[in-house]
């Protein structure tokens, strides 16, 4: 699979190795393919090089068998290649190279662990900076802790660690001398960076600050760690809406897709539910997005009549498109009769199946308005709501 339309000429690629099959993590598939928030750990790596405007083309390696898994990760996302790994890392990173190599269009490459999936600009700015002068660059972060030689069991002496660093990826070196050290690798023993394939080389590797937020995933605590921390990241947002329907003739209401026998119907263009419109518009507020009307407008034909639910299932995938995740709804119905109460929960427990949110999260409140106004003299019905969402602050 190739695209040349993300191809930039003679720019720095990013090459994602992805090809490991280990499942320490748990979820029983490759933790690159597990998801983190909204998105897949690898397309995570892939949006954070992607974006970055140096970057001219994302390349992947990808172990057998996993294309499906990619597919479905990547969701609309094209990367400019995608090649099948070998039986070692190295082996792998080999294969992506030589397939950059015959495209011919690389001045640099950063090489990435898809297990890393949050991965700052400042990273990879760092990374380009360094390797313009010739070395290979590689992100590094200091030793706190102790460091001891062991055998498992009993400690042996302990190691100076104000020489060492951790190294993370991704690595950047110039892609004419990493294809040309990946090409005269002997060996013996396989590296697990390619740092160590560009030092056997000959080549000099510069270190730049790493980041905390590099941490490579490895186990199940991992996962759920970086799912808390891309949380901690969520900014939370609360919008209200508001809505009114007068009463003509019928013999029911709509009110959060329950039909409720009354002496009046609800007059609207759709089915009238005030009480889905009111959360509907709020939801809309949450993204800034215009307002119920604006989406669904009463002059187009296709809303006559139209199930309510609908409006709000849109609202809630245009907050789920944006990342967010809806946390709380709470709705105040106003009007003197039909009653509310006998239909509370059948009413909370609808707005959670529309949202899929549970039944928890959801709050349905009524109220009269002590005969007073248009509620009050049995005019219509109005409605209220308050949503309260968490979402990435764009
Ligand atoms: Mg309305």
């Amino acid at each position: 699979m190739t695209s040349d339309t993300l191809v930039k000429r003679n720019a720095p690629v990013a090459l994602i190795v992805a090809a490991g099959s280990g499942t320490r993590a748990g979820g029983g598939i490759p933790k690159q393919y597990r998801r983190i928030g909204r998105e897949t750990v690898i397309a995570h790596a892939f949006d954070a090089l992607a974006a970055h405007p140096a970057i001219g083309a994302v390349h992947l390696v990808i172990g057998p068998g996993q294309d499906t898994l990619l597919a479905e990760a990547l969701g609309d996302r094209v990367p400019a290649s995608v090649t099948p790994g070998g039986a070692t890392r190295r082996e792998s990173v080999a294969a992506g190279l030589e397939t950059i190599a015959a495209a011919n269009n690389a001045s640099a490459v950063l090489i990435h662990d898809a297990a890393r999936p949050f991965l700052p600009a400042a990273v990879i700015d760092r990374l380009l900076d360094a390797v313009e002068g010739g070395a290979g660059a590689v992100p590094t972060l200091p030793v706190v802790d102790t460091l001891v030689r062991t055998d498992g069991t009993t400690l042996g002496d302990s190691v100076a660690r104000d020489r060492l660093a951790r190294v993370q990826t991704p690595q950047a070196f110039p892609f004419d001398t990493i294809l040309a050290a990946h090409r005269a690798w002997s060996g013996p023993e396989e590296p697990t960076d390619d740092a160590q394939v560009a030092r056997m080389a000959g080549m000099t590797v510069v270190a730049v600050p790493g980041d905390p937020m590099l941490e490579k995933l490895t186990h199940e605590a991992d996962l759920a760690a970086a799912e808390a921390r891309l949380a901690a990241t969520l900014i939370s947002r609360t919008a209200m809406g508001f809505d009114v329907h007068a009463f003509t003739d019928g013999d029911h209401v709509m009110l959060c897709g329950l039909r409720i026998p009354h002496s009046h119907a609800l007059a609207g263009h759709s089915d009238a539910d005030v009480g889905l419109h009111a959360i509907t518009d709020a939801l809309l507020g949450t993204i800034a997005d215009g307002d119920i009307g604006s989406h669904f407008p009463p002059s187009d034909p296709r809303w006559r009549g139209a199930d309510s639910g609908k409006f709000l299932e849109h609202a809630a995938s245009l907050v789920a498109a944006r990342g967010g995740i809806v946390d709380h709804v709470d709705l105040t119905i106003m009007c003197e009769a039909p009653k509310v109460g006998p239909h509370r929960d059948a009413m909370r427990q609808r707005v959670a199946d529309l949202l899929k949110l549970p039944l928890s999260r959801v709050s349905v409140k009524a109220t009269t308005t002590e005969k007073l106004g248009f509620t009050g003299r049995g005019e219509g019905m109005a409605a209220q709501a308050v949503a309260t969402v968490r979402m990435p602050d764009a």
